[in-house]
Parts: structure tokens; C-alpha cells; sequence
């Protein structure tokens, strides 16, 4: 590993202060993404700034819904009761992700910032557009099983790895972050990006920038969400597909809908015809069907991953009926 200096910030101000002086210097986390990345030589920053004594691991509820703190721990935020209540769908979405001690030690921000678990890119001896931009994709013409279906580019076909994102894709949260120039905050929905032609971006969020919070609105899909995760091991795995599927009905009919995937693009992705087909119909199995074949007509597989195809309508199906209170 190349050698780094270390420093524990307990003020943001001088966190972000540090970071914006140095491009060669890192916020770390909980360190379980960074500290592999830097063992395998993929990151090699000059620095690490400690955040993690930062006073920003609190769960709060706000005016209008609940702000997680970006040091909140995976586990801590899964079981806090305020997120069991409102908002299940995260709490099972965060349970899905890694093991629990992985949980233990990963923070909302870090899982937000986790870079793909693309073979080549964890590889620094392939080429690698998104390690090293201009060198090609190794994945386009390799073993591309656990690639992108939708939204990929000639640049790159990664996935974006994230469960919890994929939960905050449905539930439309927001991400505040602070720089030097002030705050700022993000949708959810336009924080991770998709490769076109700079993969080597995963985020619209400046080097300089601290993500310090996320927020929930309030939502009415308390009742009626789930999280399915299709998984090569029980264990932990990261997920092959995996849907978030929220609904709010009233007396058998959908009055709002909410279909997010993760293991399918290069971020969380939205599936906006699902949705569209969901809101105003009966909640039956027929239309979750008609919801899963719409989301797919825009998939464009790989040579290797033709069965995420398959396998994503059908987790749309399940997931929505599961959602619906039904059984499959
Ligand atoms: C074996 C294994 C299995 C896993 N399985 C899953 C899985 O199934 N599902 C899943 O979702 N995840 C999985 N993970 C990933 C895990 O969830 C992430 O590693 C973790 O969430 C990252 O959080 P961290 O706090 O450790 O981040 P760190 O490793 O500390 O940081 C990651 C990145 O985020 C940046 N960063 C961290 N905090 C901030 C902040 N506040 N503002 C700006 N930048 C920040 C860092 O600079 C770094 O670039 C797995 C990991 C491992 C090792
Ligand atoms: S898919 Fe993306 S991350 Fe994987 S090798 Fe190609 S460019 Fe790199």
C-alpha cells in the first residue's frame, strides 16, 4: 500500500478545510470500501482525513420527515425505531447489505460513496475506463455476468453496488452535503450519475465536498413497501437484481407507486414505467405483471448477464406483491 498521512477531524469545517486543500487527500468513513481500494492499489490517496468523530450520527426527526446523519452506522439506522416505523423500507434494505459486522463499521455516507464491485475495476492490472480513463472496459468483451441492463455506455457497464440507495431511490431522499462554499442539497435521484463518456465519476458530489446528512420526506408507502434482493449466496453477496417496491393503496386501487432497482445500472435506477402503469390500477397480480414487462422492454444486455433479464421482471412482480401484502 502506498503510504499515507492520517489525521482525526472533530469539526467539519476543518475536515472540509483539509480535503479542499489537498486533491490527493480522502475523507474515510468506516473504512470497510476506502481501506480495500487502497490494499489493491485502485485508490491511492496522500491522505486520509478521520471522519468519523464528526457529531453528525444522529437520527432526528424533522418538520417534514426523518434527517440521518451521514456518520450513522449501517445497523445503528436499520434498527432505529423511528426508520423501522416510517420507513421499513430502508431499515430491510440496509439488513440486506453486506454482514453485520460490515454493517457495524459502514456510515450512510460511505455507502453512498462505494464505488462498483466490477471484476476489472477491482483488478489494477486490466483496463479499466473508471480506474484509469481512456485504457477501455475490460467487461464489455469479458465475463460480464454481475453487469449493467440498463443505462450503460461504450465506456463502462457497471453497476452501482448499494442497497440502501436503492431504498432511498423509492423513498426520493435528498442529500445534504457542506463544501467550502456553503451547503447544498441533492436529490437522490441525480446524486449518482451514469457513465456516458466519464465513468470514472460516480457522483455529482465535488471532491471538496462533505456529505453531512440525508433526508426522508414523509412518506405514505409506511404500510405497503419491500426490498427483494436476489444474491448468489444467502450469506452476503452483492445483489444480481434487487427491487425496493412501494405502494399506496386505497380500497384495491394504487393511488402512488414507487419501483426502484439496484444490480442493473451504474446508480439506483428509478423504474419510471412501472410506475406509470402501477398509479390508478388495480393492485393485482395482472398489473404488477404489466409493470414488470414495461420496466424491461428497455433492458439491453450483456453476452454473460441475459438472465437478469428474466430475473428482474419477475423480482418486480414478487416484490410488488410482496409489497401489496400479497403472496406470490
Ligand atoms: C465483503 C463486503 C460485502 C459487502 N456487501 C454489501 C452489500 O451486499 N450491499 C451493500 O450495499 N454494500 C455492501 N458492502 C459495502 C459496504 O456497505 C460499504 O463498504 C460501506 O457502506 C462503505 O461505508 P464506509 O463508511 O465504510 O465507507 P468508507 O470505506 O470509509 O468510504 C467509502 C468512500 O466514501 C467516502 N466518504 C465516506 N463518508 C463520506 C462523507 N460523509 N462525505 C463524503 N465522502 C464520504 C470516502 O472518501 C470513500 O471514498 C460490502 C462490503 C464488503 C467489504
Ligand atoms: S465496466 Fe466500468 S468499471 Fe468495469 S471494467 Fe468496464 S470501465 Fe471498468
Amino acid at each position: 500500500m502506498k503510504p499515507f498521512s492520517y489525521v482525526r477531524a472533530t469539526e467539519k469545517g476543518a475536515a472540509i478545510q483539509t480535503v479542499a486543500g489537498d486533491r490527493a487527500a480522502n475523507f474515510i468513513a468506516g473504512g470497510t470500501n476506502l481501506i480495500d481500494l487502497m490494499k489493491g492499489g485502485v485508490a491511492q490517496p496522500d491522505q486520509l482525513v478521520d471522519i468519523t468523530r464528526l457529531p453528525l450520527a444522529d437520527v432526528t426527526a424533522i418538520s417534514n420527515g426523518l434527517r440521518i446523519g451521514a456518520m450513522a452506522r449501517n445497523s445503528d439506522v436499520a434498527n432505529n425505531r423511528l426508520v423501522r416505523d416510517r420507513y421499513p423500507l430502508l431499515s430491510q434494505a440496509l439488513l440486506a447489505g453486506a454482514s453485520p459486522q460490515l454493517r457495524n463499521m459502514a456510515t450512510i455516507g460511505g455507502n453512498l460513496m462505494q464505488r462498483t464491485r466490477c471484476y476489472y475495476f477491482n483488478d489494477s492490472t486490466m483496463p479499466c475506463n473508471k480506474r484509469e480513463p481512456g485504457s477501455g472496459c475490460s467487461a464489455i468483451e469479458g465475463y460480464n455476468r454481475i453487469h449493467a441492463i440498463f443505462g450503460a455506455s461504450e465506456q463502462c457497464i457497471a453497476t452501482h453496488p448499494s442497497d440502501m440507495c436503492v431504498a432511498l431511490a423509492a423513498l426520493d431522499a435528498v442529500v445534504r452535503v457542506e463544501g467550502p462554499n456553503g451547503e447544498r442539497q441533492i436529490p437522490i435521484s441525480d446524486f449518482h450519475r451514469l457513465p456516458e463518456d466519464t465513468p470514472q465519476i460516480d457522483t455529482v458530489l465535488q471532491h471538496d465536498e462533505l456529505i453531512v446528512a440525508v433526508d426522508l420526506p414523509d412518506s405514505p408507502f409506511a404500510a405497503r413497501s419491500h426490498y427483494l434482493k436476489v444474491r448468489d449466496r444467502a450469506s452476503y453477496a452483492f445483489a444480481l437484481v434487487s427491487v425496493a417496491a412501494a405502494l399506496d393503496i386505497d380500497n384495491g386501487t394504487i393511488k402512488g407507486a414507487r419501483v426502484a432497482m439496484g444490480g442493473v445500472a451504474h446508480k439506483p435506477w428509478r423504474a419510471v414505467a412501472a410506475e406509470n402503469i402501477l398509479v390508478g390500477a388495480k393492485a393485482n397480480e395482472q398489473t404488477f405483471t404489466a409493470a414488470a414487462e414495461a420496466t424491461i422492454r428497455e433492458a439491453q444486455p450483456q453476452k454473460y448477464n441475459r438472465f437478469k433479464v428474466e430475473m428482474a421482471k419477475r423480482a418486480i412482480a414478487r416484490a410488488l406483491t410482496k409489497a401489496a401484502g400479497g403472496t406470490v
